[in-house]
């Protein structure tokens, strides 16, 4: 096993996983490290809904990477299905959020006409059309229809990406890294069990990013716990993405897969009995149909939250041979493939599009 690759991706999640396929795919010599057993990662506890519309703000810098994100699959979903033979199960067939009272629809309103304006495909179903249309939902003030947005699997993700990886050359390597190493102003790689020495060497361990002993700074990433369910998906109920107050039901594979919460309790990967009444609750308030059906399994993970709520992604700017792709919070399925693409260009030292700015990891530091 090469030890000494060009490239070095401390953390095989979702992010990790991308950037290891994507810099691969340009030619260089990858390894990529996950420890063996691994609790609370984001990507295993993820609903893989890809809200690129449905949740942005106007003038919120991630709306164009989301909607970046959001092809970056539709475009991707087949070549790693004929490399891999893995179906990472795109389905773009739309999200509906659902406003329960006058002053929700009047925020979710502006945004279909801020979105419109802007030539994006996003309608509004009034009370009635959204009654005829949905009758398994509680009744509501309307609701705003993103058809393009969608979900897909993130297990599958996970999977295909490294089985691609693994194709194109990359060496899956099973480690916990407990430091970086160093060299004067040179970040010279990483130490686990083994040590590993790069050329470059790129943190993507999620909410742990900051935990790494030798960072040349604290790296503002905290964990921030999800909570979340699965029902089996309700008789009567047309299969759908639905987002109503602090929740939302996905379809999967027979299931309503349900969440979630944003607790800041530290690395805790747990569910606790409130969290999950709590989602239980608000979830048969938005349908109905699951009031008589039990929940049948619950799990929790650690999303890398910043406080911004931006992810970090690009060069480390006061050592060389550094990189950051992290803290991508609720995004991060959404958001990881074109994160591998930014910073595959961004190591080539190009200059990219405007909103690549926003999460430039200076932006929490001055020199
Ligand atoms: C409940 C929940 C629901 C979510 N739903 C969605 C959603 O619907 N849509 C969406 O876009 N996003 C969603 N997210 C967010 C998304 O899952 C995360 O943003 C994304 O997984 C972050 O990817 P990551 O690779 O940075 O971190 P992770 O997915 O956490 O992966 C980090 C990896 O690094 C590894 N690692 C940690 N420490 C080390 C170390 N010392 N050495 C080596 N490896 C290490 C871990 O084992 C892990 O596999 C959800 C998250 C949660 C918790």
């Amino acid at each position: 096993m090469s030890v000494n690759p060009d490239v070095l991706i401390i953390g095989g999640g979702v992010v990790g996983a991308a950037c290891a396929r994507q810099i691969a795919l340009a030619g260089h010599q990858v390894c990529l490290i996950e420890p063996e057993t691994v609790s609370g990662a984001a990507w295993r506890a993820s609903a893989g809904i890809l809200a690129a519309q449905i949740a942005a703000e106007q003038e919120d810098p991630l709306f164009h990477l989301g909607l970046a994100g959001r092809e970056y699959y539709e475009t991707t979903a087949g070549p790693l299905k004929d490399m891999t033979g893995i179906d990472i199960g795109v389905r773009l067939h739309g999200i509906l959020s659902v406003a329960k009272d006058e002053s929700a629809a009047s925020v979710l309103k502006d945004r279909v006409a801020w979105q419109r304006q802007q030539g994006h495909l996003c309608d509004w179903l009034d009370r009635d059309e959204l009654a005829e249309q949905c009758p398994w939902l509680s009744k509501a003030a309307g609701a705003l229809l993103a058809p393009r947005d969608g979900s897909l699997d993130p297990l599958k993700l996970v999977e295909a990406l490294r089985a691609d990886a693994k194709r194109l050359g990359v060496t899956l390597a099973q480690d916990t890294i407990t430091a970086l190493t160093r060299s004067g102003d040179l970040i010279t790689g990483a130490r686990g069990k083994s040590i590993y020495s790069a050329a470059a060497t790129i943190v993507a361990a999620g909410a742990w990013s900051g935990r790494l002993e030798g960072l040349p700074r604290p790296i503002s990433v905290e964990p921030i716990r999800g909570q979340m369910l699965a029902f089996p998906w309700p008789q009567g109920v047309v299969e759908g993405i639905f987002l109503g107050t602090d929740i939302y039901m996905v379809p999967r594979n027979g299931e309503a897969i349900c969440g979630s919460t944003m607790e800041h309790v530290g690395f805790q990967p747990v569910v606790t009995s409130e969290g999950i009444r709590g989602i239980e609750e608000r979830a048969r308030a938005l349908c109905p149909a699951l009031r008589g059906v039990a929940s049948t399994r619950s799990w929790s993970g650690l999303r890398p939250g910043t406080p911004d709520g931006l992810p970090i992604i690009g060069a480390e700017p006061s050592v060389r041979g550094l990189w950051y792709a992290t803290g991508h919070g609720r995004n991060g399925i959404l958001l990881a493939g074109i994160t591998a693409l930014i910073l595959d260009r961004l190591m080539a030292g190009e200059v990219l599009f405007e909103e690549v700015g926003a999460v430039r990891p200076e932006r929490f530091w001055s020199r």
